[in-house]
């Protein structure tokens, strides 16, 4: 955990704290500071990067120590420290190409969720910044702009380099979500960030790829009509983002509408709006042209705006079912169409045959990542009556063992959840659960600032209990027992949601028999959260409508328009002559 600074060069200053590490070692100690406009003290945070020999000692690429200070004397350390990754972020809005203050200047904060302290203000958007975000995206996918202009090769390289920059920054990317969301900064780097980079190289490969077809007519004339479709770029996209992979969603949503010719504008969530400036920055610096790329930072107000906005062809959405459905509502009134990947409560079976070991590391893995802040988190446990105590002894010793702190400290496993009402709403689950009769291990918030919440472990509930019929979204894992394959596949459908399941066993048979009767988009088999972009990925029901990534991510930006010429018919005979 980070630990506050006093007295510039004092025992506890950051270079004292940096003591920590040999001197040789700390190659940054870059100083975030910002105004936070209602606070009468300035906040500054001084992280530390490592030289690559530490780094590669730890595995991993940046180990940060964090202290949150008050006082100005503290920032004379910065006269021999580098800039701060936060000093030279942009924050306002990404319009038309150039940063802009948000038209009535009212702005955002965002927090840091390992200590509750805030971290940023941003411009908060408005209707009429909505209105100049999508008149620019209308204006850059304009037939004859330079966008539309671009060959495929050309759309494919800034799409690739795009990637590369993400690559490049990677450390600094990290570290935004880090802060922003308080996932655990080597998660973030390992993770999220390759994955974000992932997106964009993969749909690289789609601009030269997305040929039509010559369509023999059925009914007419094969010689006389020549009838093609052609892939179209579906127009002006709105993408609104949640908060719990910030940088990845961002770029799930606007790669493959680059790689389809659409232009976007991007709406992160309130709570982490950093990276997706930082990948506005990063677009500019690829050569994506002007108006391609929108950013709105803002609330569900600002997401609002642009889901009704006439000048919007298509949503697409990730989030909440309960906001799903009002963007399905907005697009209604004028047809628009909408892509959706909204919540899950995704079953996970074991069978007595798994390799337990295997089975129970995969469970712990599949509730426990991200904090349980995952859509696809596997929240309900089945297992095989004759090895449930040993499975569910199996989690709780792993989820006893899971190191809760701040994001920078390189020993964290897991970070704090996004808010103070978000952990309220986790812990109110918990307490239902409790006073229903449910037996609760872990699940307490640890008497530290921040909003963090120990991994829970639920047996014995209700199968109608708010805490196994709704998404939590956080790390609470149900468990029960079951005796018979059809029982167990009858438990895991039965939810209004289906987005992932996981079978556990080493019967290849039974995993493909049951994997088929889940009702979920993706189905796991002796394994979790094995996301890539060359896979399609989305739900059935109140988990959403459409997939994203793979070539279906892609024609989700696509219209498909079909062009018959009649040729008309022509004679047999002397060639026609000249005119
Ligand atoms: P949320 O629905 O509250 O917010 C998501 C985004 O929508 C934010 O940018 C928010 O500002 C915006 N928004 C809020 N109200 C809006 C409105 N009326 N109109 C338009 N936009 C609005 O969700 P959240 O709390 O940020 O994220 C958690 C939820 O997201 C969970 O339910 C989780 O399962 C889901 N999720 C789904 C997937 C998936 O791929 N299926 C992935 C990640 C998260």
């Amino acid at each position: 955990m980070g630990q506050p600074i006093g007295e510039a060069g004092g025992p506890t200053s950051p270079a004292s704290l940096l003591g920590k590490y040999p001197v040789k070692d700390v190659i940054n100690t870059p100083r975030i500071s910002h105004h936070a406009p209602r606070c009468s003290r300035p906040q500054t945070l001084y992280l530390a990067t490592l030289a690559p020999s530490v780094k590669s000692d730890r595995g991993y690429a940046e180990a940060g120590i964090c202290a949150s200070v008050s006082r100005m004397s503290a920032t004379t350390h910065t006269d021999r420290l580098h800039l701060s990754c936060l000093e030279d972020m942009p924050h306002e809005l990404f319009i038309g190409g150039k940063w802009t203050p948000a038209d009535n200047h009212r702005l955002l904060t965002s927090f840091r969720p390992s200590t509750g302290e805030t971290l940023a203000t941003v411009a908060h958007a408005g209707a009429s910044d909505v209105n100049r975000a999508v008149a620019a995206a209308g204006a850059a996918g304009r037939p004859g702009s330079r966008w539309h202009r671009m060959s495929p090769a050309a759309r494919s390289r800034v799409l690739h380099r795009i990637g590369d920059l993400i690559g490049e920054h990677a450390d600094r990317l990290a570290l935004l979500d880090c802060l922003d969301n308080g996932k655990p900064l080597r998660v973030a780097r390992a993770g999220d960030v390759p994955a974000a980079a992932a997106v964009f190289h993969y749909m690289a490969g789609w601009p030269g790829r997305l040929n039509g077809e010559h369509v023999p007519l059925y009914t007419g004339s094969p010689e006389r009509h020549l009838a093609l479709t052609v892939p179209e770029p579906v127009g002006v996209v709105a993408a609104i983002v949640p908060w719990n992979f910030p940088l990845y969603m961002a770029a799930a949503k606007v790669a493959p509408a680059l790689a389809a010719g659409c232009t976007v504008v991007l709406k992160p969530a309130e709570q982490t709006p950093l990276s997706a400036l930082a990948l506005a920055q990063l677009t500019q610096e690829a050569g994506l042209p002007p108006g391609v790329l929108n950013v709105v930072t803002g609330d569900g107000g600002t997401g609002a705006a642009l889901a009704a906005h006439p000048g919007v062809d298509k949503i697409t959405f990730t989030g909440s079912t309960e906001v799903g459905r009002s963007i399905v509502r907005a697009a209604a009134v004028d047809f628009r169409r909408v892509t959706l990947e909204l919540g899950g409560k995704s079953p996970n079976i074991v069978f007595g045959d798994a390799d337990l070991p295997r089975a129970m590391a995969g469970a712990a893995h599949a509730i426990f990542y991200n904090q349980g802040e995952t859509c696809v988190a596997g929240s309900r446990l089945y297992v095989h009556r004759p090895v449930f105590d040993e499975v569910v002894a199996g989690i709780r010793e792993r989820a006893a063992a899971i190191r809760l702190g701040d994001g920078l400290d390189r020993d964290t496993d897991m970070g704090p959840l996004i808010s103070a009402e978000h952990r309220a709403r986790v812990l109110s689950y918990l307490r239902s659960a409790r006073d229903g009769g449910a037996q609760v291990s872990g699940g307490h918030p640890p008497d530290t600032p921040g909003f963090f919440c120990a991994p829970a472990v639920v047996t014995g509930a209700d199968p109608q209990a708010p805490v196994v019929r709704e998404e939590v979204f956080g790390p609470v894992l149900v468990a029960e027992p079951f005796d018979t394959v059809q029982e167990a596949v009858a438990m895991a459908n039965d939810s209004p949601y289906g987005l992932a399941a996981g079978v556990f066993t080493r019967d290849p048979g039974l995993a493909h028999q049951v994997g088929r009767r889940l009702r979920a988009g993706t189905v796991w088999i002796n394994s979790w959260h094995v996301l890539d972009p060359a896979l399609p990925f989305g739900g059935m029901r109140a988990s959403g409508w459409g997939r994203e990534m793979g070539r279906a991510g892609v024609d989700a930006f696509l219209e498909t328009k079909t062009l018959v010429n009649d040729l008309g018919s022509h004679q047999w005979g002397p060639a026609p002559a000249a005119k």
